[in-house]
This record gives C-alpha cells, structure tokens and sequence, in this order.
C-alpha cells in the first residue's frame, strides 16, 4: 500500500500517466478479489467496507426492483449483521415487508423455513454466509438454489466468510455477495461487493460514473491495493490456514472445558468457521470477563466489536434462545493467520485464572452447593465441587 500513499498517488479515473499507473493496481486487486470467489472482475464494485456493501445490496436491490402491485417483500434472518438488519428496518420505514427468519438452538438457519416464507412479491433474500459472533455457516447453496428457482435475487453477507472458506459465487447460485479487507488482515475501510451480471441494482450513492456506475467517487487506491494484496495472501494460505488455526480454536475449546466448571460452547459445532469460538461462562459477567481479560494481555468480545458498549444481550444468542443470562455470560475468541500455539497455551493459562478470580467474587456462584470461601481460590476444588453439584 505504501507507494500509493506516497509516490503512486494518481487519481486512478485520471487519464494522464500518473492517473492510469493508479488505474493498473485498482484493476490488478480487482483480479484478485474476483479470484478468491471465483467471479469475473467486472462484477467486483468496491466499498468503503462491509457495512456498505450490505446497505448497497438491500437497499439497491430492493429499491431497483419493480412488482405487479408495487409490494415488496424481503426474506432474511434475525441473526445478520447490524449492516442488514437495519438496512432492513429502513425498509420497512418505506413500506416493505420484511420477514425475520429465526435459527436453531445452534445458531443455522433452516432453508425450509426460507422457502416457506418466500411470496409472490418477495424481491430480495439476504441471508449471511457465517455469522460474526458464533461464526456458524449457514446453507447458502440450497437457499440460493430455491432463490434461484424462484428467480428472486439472493445476496450474501460473507465478511466473516471471505478467505476463510473455499467460495465460488458461480456454484453457490448468490447475485451479490458483501466483503470487507479487514476481516482478511487488509486494512480497515475497504471492501468489495459482488454483484452478479445483470442483477438490477439501484446505486446507494449519486455521482460519477466510477466503478461501472454502481458506486460513485474516487477510489481509494491504497486500501483497495491493500484488499487486493490480502486477496491474494488469503486464496494462497487458505486451506493451510483453515485446518491449522481450526485446530488451535479446538484445543481452546477443548482445554478451556477441561480446566473451568461450567463452560458451555455457543453454536453448532459442525458447521463453523474455523476462526471463531464463542463461549459462555456461568455465573460470569461477559463484559467483567472481557476487561479482566484485557488487561491479562488477552483481546476478545461480547457479541460483535461494533456493538460493544451496548447492555443489551447479543441478538444472534438471543435467537438462538440462550436467556439472557446465559447471553450475558459468553464471549467470542477470534483466531487468525498469526495465532500461534503459544498464543493457546498463554490463553489456557490465563482464562481460567481470571474466570476463578471473577467467580469468587459472584454472590450466585458462591452461592452454590458446596462453595465457600475456603475453596474460592482454587481452580481444582471449585472443580470438583461443580462436579458434585452438577
Ligand atoms: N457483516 C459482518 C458479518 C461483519 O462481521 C462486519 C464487521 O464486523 C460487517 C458486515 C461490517 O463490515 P465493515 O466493518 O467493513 O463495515
């Protein structure tokens, strides 16, 4: 990114020298962002990230569509990102229809439900590819192909999803598909949209003609170098970095349920991004949790980092229908390219030290069978004395 802050700073829509060197790098990320889903570059918009894509696909699609009476209708869940969900609820201050598809105790959508739900003037389902606090995958081949079949355009949120699992927008049946740099160790702000040829679509913004007349104004040719570059780093390392950090999210999961009482996994196993756990400790206040945490040296969140500092539970476990309580009590670890096994064993050392700290001053917990004030300091008798009790 650093020569197109500081010698290659051409406006790429320039036609000047400078203007097309800046041009080449935009269309060389291009390439590359096209290659990690399999798409044709011309159906690569960028963005300044996520939440824009998002919003450019609902409410461009929605807006663009035409029906019979004028009705619109729009299916998608209440586990998406805030980016969808209140895009949705805008909507729906215009007059759509929109349904709120729910999730199982494991945090996936049943595409069943989806179908069922769909009507004559349903125009958009937007249903996300994994999900950012519980990082469940979620069936995205069959409910683009009932889309498909019902000829309804289907946009994806795959922030989460993007670079961590194999994608193929051509298999997968998607109009548009949502990506953001930052969710793939690129910079922060930048992002791409996929949009499918010939899906109708309403541009969010009003300006120039960039980016094929779906998202005006200059580019930002140092991000956009930046999302490239991760593209590329991301479709190389992506098998080896899926088994190698899933293995390391298990062993957490695995060491942390050995070491601590009460410790109880959120979301479906099986179908997970090998990046996230997310995990509840009873009797433990998730924000205490995640302060102490912090300043043991260790970085993790309640729910999602743009919703920190809100009081009310998480939406996703809300859904899933962990009370909230239980919500209250969870916290997510994400893992990545550069988590190494010491980061686990420097993990594994510390949570359970911290949660022990935290439970010994938690009136519910001491107010268990069997726990008193002699064994609050000790991981191994607190143990012993769940195991009674459970
Ligand atoms: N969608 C999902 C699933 C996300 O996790 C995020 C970011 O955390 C976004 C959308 C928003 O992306 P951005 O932060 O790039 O706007």
């Amino acid at each position: 990114m650093r020569p197109y802050f500081l010698e290659e700073y051409g406006n790429a829509s320039s036609v000047h020298a400078f203007g097309q060197r800046a041009r080449a790098a935009v269309e060389e990320a291009r390439a590359e962002v096209a290659r990690l889903i399999n798409a044709d570059p011309a159906e690569i918009v960028f963005t300044s990230g996520g939440t824009e894509g998002d919003n450019t696909a609902v409410l461009g699609v929605v807006e663009a569509a035409e029906t019979p009476g004028g009705a619109k209708y729009v299916v998608t869940t209440a586990i998406e990102h805030p980016a969808v969900l209140y895009a949705a609820r805008a909507l729906e201050e215009r007059g759509v229809r929109v349904t709120y598809i729910g999730v199982d105790a494991g945090g996936v959508v049943d595409p069943e439900e989806i179908a069922g739900a769909i009507q004559p003037d349903t125009v958009l389902v937007s249903v996300m590819y994994a999900n950012n606090e519980i990082g469940t995958l979620q069936p995205i081949h069959e409910i683009g192909r009932l889309a498909r079949e019902r000829g309804i355009a289907f946009h994806t949120d795959a922030v989460q999803a993007m670079g961590k699992v194999e994608i193929d927008v051509r298999e997968l049946g998607v109009d548009l598909l949502t990506m953001s740099a930052h969710k793939i160790c690129g910079p922060k702000g930048v992002g791409a949209l996929y949009i499918r040829k010939g899906t109708r679509l309403r541009p969010l913004l009003h300006g120039g003609h960039h980016e094929r007349d779906r998202r005006p104004g200059t580019e930002n040719v140092p991000g956009i170098v930046g999302l490239g570059a991760a593209a590329r780093l991301a479709h190389q390392h992506l098998a080896d970095d899926a088994a190698r950090v899933g293995a390391l999210r298990d062993r957490l999961e695995s060491g942390l349920v050995k070491a601590v009482p009460l410790v109880h996994v959120n979301g479906d196993r099986a179908h997970r991004l090998p990046t996230t756990a997310n995990l509840r400790f009873a009797h433990v206040d998730g924000e205490a949790l995640v302060i102490a945490l912090d300043l043991a040296g260790l970085a993790c969140s309640t729910g999602a980092a743009c919703s920190s500092g809100s009081l009310e539970p998480s939406h996703v476990l809300a859904a899933m229908g962990l009370p909230r309580e239980q919500a209250r009590s969870s916290v997510r670890f994400s893992l990545g390219r550069s988590t190494t096994d010491a980061d686990i064993e420097f993990a594994l050392e510390v949570i359970p030290r911290v949660i022990e700290r935290l439970r010994a001053i938690s009136p519910r917990y001491q107010s268990q069978k069997g726990f008193t004030a002699e064994n609050a300091g000790n991981a191994e008798k607190t143990a012993e004395v769940y195991r009674r009790a459970r």
